[in-house]
């Protein structure tokens, strides 16, 4: 049977299963209602986030945290933006981490994949731990 992947990056919530009709809630509030993802055949081990990837930033403390990452992956912050951006509110470090890598293309994509894989185990293009 196929299995479907639900994760709301917001509050970590992750199921990994058959379809489940109508979506999955997620533990927000007010809570989300997930679109899985066609994930594969027979899956069985996944590792859930971790609880360092699930940590919520302030506005002020993502803000010095992608700094420092973009510094540290080489990719151009786009910080100026920041004010501008849908992030009003705490987000996940994996979510901030997500919206960091989204523009990264090519050869850098790579690099900060490796990166990434590094410093948090956890898997960029999969978004799921490595
Ligand atoms: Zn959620």
């Amino acid at each position: 049977m196929p299995d479907y992947r639900y994760q709301c990056l917001d509050c970590g919530t992750t199921y990994i299963g058959p379809q489940l009709d109508g979506g999955m809630t997620c533990g927000c509030v007010p809570a989300k209602s997930i679109r899985g993802t066609f994930y594969g055949v027979g899956v069985t081990h996944v590792k859930p986030l971790s609880d360092e990837l699930l940590e919520s930033l302030s506005v002020s403390e993502a803000g010095k945290v992608r700094s420092a990452l973009c510094l540290e992956w080489g990719i151009p912050n786009k910080s100026h933006a920041f004010h501008g951006s849908n992030f009003s509110s705490n987000q996940t470090l994996v979510n901030l981490i997500n919206n960091i890598v989204e523009p990264v293309r090519g050869g850098l994509l790579i690099t900060v994949r490796q990166k990434v894989r590094q410093k948090y185990g956890y898997d960029i293009e999969t978004q799921m731990m490595a």
